[in-house]
């Protein structure tokens, strides 16, 4: 379990923390879109309109997804790689760290195929995404994070509660998303360091809240660099 103790609180007081989203921001596709799109048989129900009529929750929904992969786990391999991480990934958390921001990744996904991705592009971060196991047959099991400081029923991941934890603790605070599960957070940072893309832009626009768009996750970094210098 993971909970930050006094001295830790204390040294985060000068810090700078991103917390960023990984499906849609770090990468350039979601994995449950890439799932659906090309492992799932005709036959499996339309999972998110039962979530939007309330009888699914967020983390439900991609738990039924993510149960239903009926191929075997090297076919799954291959399609996480079709997520497209960002390419200069190794380079820009090198740059952002010695910049003095720690990186935080806050996933409503599953913990699974986020460490494939990261371990293969040689980085190595904080990841707080909801836990699963492949088991051929059985389709990925994702789990909720039980044991996290940050559980939400809704999400697996309370991504706010990533945000507020930082906050309270007297850190420069950036965020980073491009859906509709990062509205809550992205809204709790400043305009200078709330980035988006897709539907959180639209969401963002539709608020009329402030936010600076991106493409690549590496341009977050270029600005946030540059903020630490000025
Ligand atoms: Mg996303």
């Amino acid at each position: 379990m993971w909970r930050a103790s006094n001295i830790e609180r204390i040294a985060l007081n000068n810090n700078r923390v991103l917390v960023t989203d990984f499906d849609g921001t770090m990468t350039d596709r979601d994995f449950y879109s890439l799932v659906v799109e090309q492992l799932l048989p005709r036959d499996v129900p339309d999972y998110w309109i039962d979530y939007r009529a309330g009888k699914l929750t967020h983390f439900e929904a991609l738990q039924k997804y993510f149960q239903a992969i009926t191929t075997d786990e090297s076919t799954v391999l291959k399609l996480i790689n079709q997520m497209k991480l960002v390419p200069s990934l190794k380079e820009s958390v090198s740059q952002l760290e010695a910049s003095g921001w720690r990186i935080v990744i806050a996933s409503a996904g599953c913990k699974w195929y986020i460490d494939k991705l990261l371990s293969k592009a040689a980085v190595s971060l904080e990841v707080h995404a909801n836990p699963g196991r492949f088991e051929s047959g059985r389709g990925l099991l994702m789990e909720l994070p039980i044991e996290s400081p940050f559980l939400s029923h809704l999400h697996g991941v309370d991504k706010a509660g990533i945000v507020r934890h930082f906050l309270e603790a007297g850190a420069m605070v950036a965020f980073a998303g491009d859906g509709f599960p990062d509205v809550e957070a992205a809204k709790m940072v400043t305009a200078d360091l709330r980035f988006a893309r897709r539907d959180l832009a639209d969401v963002l626009k539709r608020d009329g809240e402030g936010f600076q768009p991106f493409d690549c996750w590496s341009e977050i970094a270029d600005r946030l660099i540059e903020i630490s210098k000025s």
